[in-house]
């Protein structure tokens, strides 16, 4: 009955030792030690040593911050890379499968790919809301991850709760709810649920709303058990020093962070109320994230008339249900008035 995650683990990875380096074998007490454990050079240069491979200061910053322990925390070199390894430690290859629920994030998609896992999807319904009974229908034993993106992209609309919630109550596997974009979303984050489901895997990122996309920081937040396992196959150095001390003086400025996502937010409605009178314009999708998503008449032909003005969008029309549309990220203020322009004299 009950989620277990050994039941759902890869049996290669079940027995698997981790490899223990340098670092995780002497942990520094603060006292004023020699280090001749890890062939490193001595001078000191800020980034000589090998970093911490548990990135504990970061992680128990984010914990605090955002009301969990530690061990409900994996930090990794992006969010593309904690989706690896959730399908390296639960997807066998060629057996086991994963739902995907599109028009959704490329990755996912991807990695089934490399990792030669099977990609069921389900189309989102024409609302871009999840069909829970056709999505737990495909499930079979061999499903092991469900992948949900909300606020999702490219569409930019969050999931109704009550389906996630069917979701979580019925899939066997994990549901990996990936949360890029929640920082620009009214709604609270999964995480503040992960006592109530076992099966539930949430992933977060400092790419968006954090301002940090350079640097390749990735959160994933899960049960003790199953961040165990992960921690189990990470490569012991997957974050580096520069990125856990840029990571660090970052979030310690929550201010500025805030301060930048409402910016962000207002700019959003600006563009919104603009849009919505551009005559080529024929739908503004409803967006809880940093971007819009919008149907036009013809969007091969209005993307290369806003590249030639010099501004880059996404053209998302290869995607199913999404024939025509184009993805615009919210700029700068400045930024946000030359699209405002553009746009308008396109129409002329
Ligand atoms: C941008 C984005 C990410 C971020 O990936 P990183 O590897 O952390 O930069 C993850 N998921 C979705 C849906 C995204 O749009």
């Amino acid at each position: 009955m009950g989620f277990n995650v050994n039941n759902i683990i890869r049996e290669n990875i079940k027995g698997l030792q981790p490899y223990s380096s340098a670092r995780d074998e002497y942990v520094s007490d603060g006292s004023q030690m020699v280090f001749l454990d890890a062939n490193e050079n001595p001078f000191e240069n800020g980034v000589n040593r090998y970093p911490d491979p548990q990135q504990r200061t970061l992680k128990k910053v984010l914990a605090d911050q955002k009301g969990l322990e530690s061990e409900n925390i994996l930090l990794g070199n992006g969010s593309d890379e904690v989706l690896d390894l959730l399908f390296r430690a639960f997807c066998e290859p060629k057996v086991d499968n994963i739902i995907t629920l599109p028009p959704t994030y490329g990755m996912y998609a991807v990695l089934s790919g490399i990792n030669n896992i099977e990609n069921k999807t389900v189309l989102l319904a024409e609302d871009f809301e999840p069909d829970t009974e056709a999505i737990l229908n495909s499930a079979d034993a061999h499903s092991k991850l469900l992948f949900i993106c909300t606020p999702n992209n490219p569409t930019g609309n969050s999931f109704a709760t009550e389906k996630v919630m069917r979701l979580l109550n019925g899939f066997n596997g994990l549901v990996v709810v990936d949360e890029a974009y929640i920082d620009f979303s009214p709604n609270e984050s999964w995480a503040s649920k992960l006592s109530e489901y076992p099966n539930l895997v949430v992933t977060q990122t400092l790419s968006k709303a954090y301002g940090m996309a350079g640097v390749r920081l990735g959160i994933c937040i899960a049960s003790k058990e199953v961040i165990g396992v992960l921690n189990k196959i990470k490569p012991p150095y997957n974050v580096n020093e520069l990125t856990q001390q840029k990571a660090l003086s970052r979030i310690s400025d929550g201010v500025r962070i805030s301060s930048e996502i409402q910016e962000i937010l207002e700019q959003k409605k600006i563009l919104v109320s603009v849009l919505l009178t551009i005559g080529f314009v024929q739908k503004v999708y409803p967006s809880d994230a940093n971007f819009v998503l919008i149907r036009v008449d013809d969007a091969n032909t209005r993307y290369d008339q806003l590249l030639k003005k010099g501004i880059v969008v996404r053209n998302r029309s290869t995607q199913p249900r999404c024939s025509n549309t184009l993805r615009l990220t919210v700029g700068t203020k400045e930024e946000n008035i030359k699209l405002m322009r553009v746009l308008k004299e396109l129409e002329q």
